[in-house]
């Protein structure tokens, strides 16, 4: 393990100031103490994510991820911790070296590329896994020129390499394997980084068998969620030709890359993140989504599509109406049935038009009430782009036989959270209009004015809900967001979406008014208490006079707040 002076350490934390450096990549806006911004870790419409300078901290309350300055270059950078570092210190003109550090690295590296060669002597010694190969319609050519191999069944190779490297079992595990070959008996696909070092594998098993597909799990070298299959050969077409192509699977970009189109990338089995478009971002704005023509790939397509909208991208959706996606439509018909499939894309407006428009009766007034409702959001969605904004309402005007500002005035009528689409719904939280609560602004303010937080002198026993038990944990002690259990940092973060203002005086006012009255609503509940178990005319005098004392208070500040 490598050891960086602690000092170091401390001192480029505190020469970069948190705040600078995020706002490198997110647009923060001052709340009180605090910054908030749409979170570069997960999709979001409505801010959650914080940055707090005084505790040189960020948090985000949507998906979790937080910590300090380096940790925040570490995530969006996707580097390691020591890079971070580095990077960090160059900022601020202080160079750290990291021998240690460099040698794993270099070690990483070795061992998968003796370990990919090791594959590849296999699949030269397997007729039959060739065969298999070529029936997919691959030729001997490219059966080497993609480098792909093959795991026996029984490997051992992984730790054969292990040993021949002397990595120690621990190293091995980080390296992404335990005991065994998890890509036993399947075809190997190398992984690379976008400089052409292999760092992961992917597995495809021969014949039929669960999984089809199977990932190297991600390890310090490789992550699913910033990695780009064939990027690191794309790339200089991507820049040359201003586009990218981004398809779902590894035969799929192969294919493209086959037929001669040289631009096209895959996700690793997941959705785009903003990592993979910070990547991208270095070569185009313009994307060419090729999933899937099934149902799942669609939902995919519109997910990405929203995603990509948000950094501003352009974004069309290629049109496999000849094979369910770009690897059969390649085994069919060659590269012309691609070309095809990319002259008759779709701009992403008449796509996510067209898309949803299937999953409705037009022909019956309920029917197209509800397609409206579910593309209010993405009414949103296309908003930056007058173009696109204007095609998008000529197309839904061409689809209901009406004029482009008939819909168009629609549209204003309609609030684009009062619908759920049935088709996409994955990552939309149900945004109903919600009243703030003496509750939420309490947690709003004690996250965001700790020093008004300060004049606020409570009970949490006098809360409700949810909000009982935050103050418990939290009244008396600093609670830093990360400490938060997941259910409590979701309440947190419903609270925290709730509000939006600035905090004066005038709200203030009204919060400690509400909590005095629930106060006295609380004694007065406990004198009730009382006075069914009062034994004496006496004591039940002296608390029914206490009891209208209370009353007479309760009145005189619910009066006074009108
Ligand atoms: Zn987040």
């Amino acid at each position: 393990m490598i050891m960086i002076p602690k000092d170091i350490i401390e001192k480029i934390k505190e020469k970069n100031d948190i705040v600078e450096v995020i706002s490198e990549y997110v647009n923060l806006q001052k709340v009180g103490s605090n910054y908030r911004g749409l979170c570069p870790f997960h999709l979001e419409t409505s801010p959650s994510f914080y940055v707090s300078p005084t505790k040189n901290i960020y948090h985000c309350f949507g998906c979790g991820a937080s910590g300090d300055v380096i940790k925040f270059v570490q995530q969006i950078e996707n580097i390691s911790y020591t890079e971070a570092i580095k990077k960090l210190g160059e900022r601020v003109g202080i160079t750290v070296n990291f021998t240690e550090e460099d040698e794993t690295r270099s070690l990483y590296y070795s061992f998968y590329k003796q370990l990919h060669q090791e594959y590849i002597a296999v699949l030269g010694k397997s007729p039959n896994i060739v065969d298999y190969l070529k029936k997919r319609g691959f030729n001997e050519r490219e059966i080497s020129l993609y480098e792909f191999g093959f795991s026996p069944s029984n490997s051992q190779l992984p730790q054969k390499v292990a040993q021949r490297l002397q990595i120690s079992k621990e190293m091995l595990e980080k390296f992404g394997f335990g005991h065994s070959d998890p890509f036993s008996g399947r075809v190997i696909i190398p992984i690379k980084d976008d400089y052409g070092r292999v760092i992961a594998f992917g597995g495809r098993v021969v014949g039929d068998g669960v999984p089809k597909y199977l990932n190297s799990q991600d390890t310090l070298m490789f992550k699913k969620t910033s990695t780009l299959f064939m990027l690191d050969s794309a790339k200089e077409y991507i820049k040359e030709i201003d586009y990218v192509i981004i398809c779902e699977g590894y035969f799929d970009v192969l294919a493209f890359h086959r037929a001669g189109i040289k631009n096209a990338v895959a996700t690793l089995g997941t959705a785009l993140t903003k990592s993979h478009i910070y990547k991208l971002k270095k070569y185009t704005n313009n994307v060419i989504l090729a999933f899937d023509s099934d149902s799942a790939g669609i939902k995919a397509t519109l997910r990405n599509i929203e995603t990509l909208l948000s950094e501003k991208f352009n974004v069309v959706v290629a049109n496999f109406s000849k094979g369910k996606d770009a690897d059969e439509v390649y085994f069919k018909f060659g590269s012309n049935g691609l070309l095809e499939a990319l002259d008759n894309s779709e701009s992403s407006e008449i796509f996510v038009v067209n898309v949803l428009s299937r999953e409705y009766d037009l022909s019956n007034p309920n029917g197209v009430n509800t397609f409206l409702r579910n593309l209010a959001k993405w009414k949103n969605v296309f908003e930056f782009n007058p173009t696109a904004l204007d095609n998008f309402y000529k197309r839904i005007a061409s689809l209901l036989n009406s004029e482009k500002e008939v819909i168009k005035s629609r549209f204003s009528t309609i609030t684009a959270d009062s619908g759920k689409s049935t088709i996409y719904n994955a990552q939309i939280e149900e945004r109903k209009v919600k009243i703030p609560k003496t509750e939420d602004y309490l947690v709003y303010i004690y996250f965001n004015y700790p020093d008004l937080f300060k004049t606020l002198d409570f009970s949490p026993d006098i809360l409700e809900g949810k909000a009982r038990e935050f103050f418990l944990i939290a009244k008396d002690l600093n609670v830093s967001l990360e400490q938060l259990s997941k259910d409590m940092g979701s309440f947190v973060k419903e609270c925290l979406e709730k509000i939006d203002i600035e905090v004066d005086e005038k709200v203030l006012e009204n919060i400690k008014k509400d909590l005095q009255i629930r106060k006295i609503e609380k004694r007065i509940a406990e004198i009730d208490e009382l006075i069914k178990k009062s034994v004496s005319t006496d004591e039940r005098n002296i608390l029914l006079n206490a009891r209208m004392e209370l009353v007479k208070q309760k009145n005189m500040i619910n009066k006074s707040s009108k």
